[in-house]
């Protein structure tokens, strides 16, 4: 028997059609309209006249198989067999009669998931990878998010905020999580620490070199083995030569803090795309229940809810009443250090979604 050939596997995205509730597949694309009964629960009528109701709840993200099963259980017994995820993690079920929805919000409240996260609600916090599949972060994302989802529960099953809230948590300065009305991300304060013995074993020196934002790295020869060097007085501490090169150790449990930064947003609805900014940093990485990140952005949450118009997105609002508002509102520290005065960034970056050639 001749030898098969190895096959390439598929990876990536499968067909989502496949997985979708029958009713979802059959007016794909022709929705008629569609409203809220209740924070949590969306109903779509079809140009058919067909109907389904989605209710959505919030999970913890990184999911256990003991989690999934009992979600998949809850959507065989309870729901129609269906569920799809959110970008932020929450888990949605879809149902065709309206008398299934609450049978099934009160067995997902009874199994300890929020029914919730639609509307202006603060939805589920996207947060990056962090200690389970990625091999740089210095802090947790996923415990500060359930830290401060835990706080924020009323926030995510009722919508009470101004327009919605999209929190985010990095667990580096890559800042995988993207850009948020409020971001939570590490912030290095001290340059790497260069372990001699181990760069010239492991680190490709011309790389690690080129990765250097300001040029601080330097080749350099160190006991007689080849190494490398940082000039302190440039390196700004982000972090991106500890990657490629893991011998220039940044990470560290008393210099990497916290900061929070206010303002991001990646829709282009009625306003073009932001960038977050930095408004508070410096903040103690403090696990297990991260209380000093908690407060402040408990108290952001409560000034932008008295003070924006409806309808008012935290950049909307910022950019009405002022950055020096915003501090004064907020009773945030306004230092030095929350000036941008580099000068080696284009004037926009990629503040806008639209792909330029
Ligand atoms: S934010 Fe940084 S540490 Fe966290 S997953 Fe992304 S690259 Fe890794
Ligand atoms: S931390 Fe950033 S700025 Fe500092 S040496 Fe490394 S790459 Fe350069």
């Amino acid at each position: 028997m001749s030898a098969q050939p190895r096959m390439p596997i598929e990876s990536g995205v499968p067909d989502a059609f496949q997985y979708m509730h029958p009713a979802l597949r059959r007016n794909y694309g022709q929705w008629a309209w569609h409203d809220r009964p209740r924070p949590g629960v969306l109903h779509h009528v079809a140009e058919t006249g067909e109907e389904v109701w989605t209710v959505r709840a919030g999970t913890q993200r990184q999911l256990d198989v003991y989690t999934i099963r009992k979600l998949c259980d809850i959507a065989d017994q309870h729901a129609e067999g269906h569920v799809r995820f959110t970008i932020r993690s929450n888990i949605e079920f879809i149902v065709s009669s309206a008398g299934k929805v609450d049978p099934l919000i009160a067995v997902l409240e009874e199994a300890g998931f929020p029914v919730g996260g639609t509307g202006n609600s603060v939805s589920m916090i996207a947060h990056t990878q962090g200690f389970l599949h990625c091999d740089i972060p210095a802090t947790d994302a996923s415990g500060v998010v359930k830290s401060l989802m835990d706080e924020l529960y009323e926030e995510y099953t009722n919508e009470r905020m101004p327009n919605r809230v999209r929190i985010t948590t990095s667990c580096c300065q890559i800042n995988c999580g993207g850009q948020g009305d409020i971001a939570i991300n590490i912030q290095h304060t001290k340059p790497p620490r260069i372990n001699h013995d181990l760069v010239g074993n492991i680190c490709e020196r011309p790389s690690v070199v080129a990765r250097c934002p300001v040029a601080a790295i330097r080749p350099a020869v160190v006991n007689g083995k080849p190494s490398l060097e940082v000039d302190e007085r440039k390196c700004i501490c982000c972090g991106a030569c500890y990657p490629p090169c893991p011998p220039m150790q940044i990470n560290d449990p008393e210099n990497s803090k916290l900061a929070i930064w206010v303002g991001g947003k990646n829709s282009n609805a009625r306003t073009k795309p932001t960038l977050h900014k930095l408004v508070a940093a410096g903040l103690p990485n403090n696990p297990p229940r991260w209380p000093e990140v908690g407060a402040v952005v408990k108290k952001i949450l409560k000034i932008y809810q008295e003070d924006a118009r409806d309808w008012e997105r935290m950049s909307e609002w910022v950019d009405r009443i002022g950055w020096s508002r915003f501090f004064e509102l907020t009773e945030l520290p306004f230092t030095r250090y929350h000036i941008d005065n580099w000068r080696g960034a284009r004037q926009t970056l990629n503040s806008s979604t639209h792909i330029r050639f």
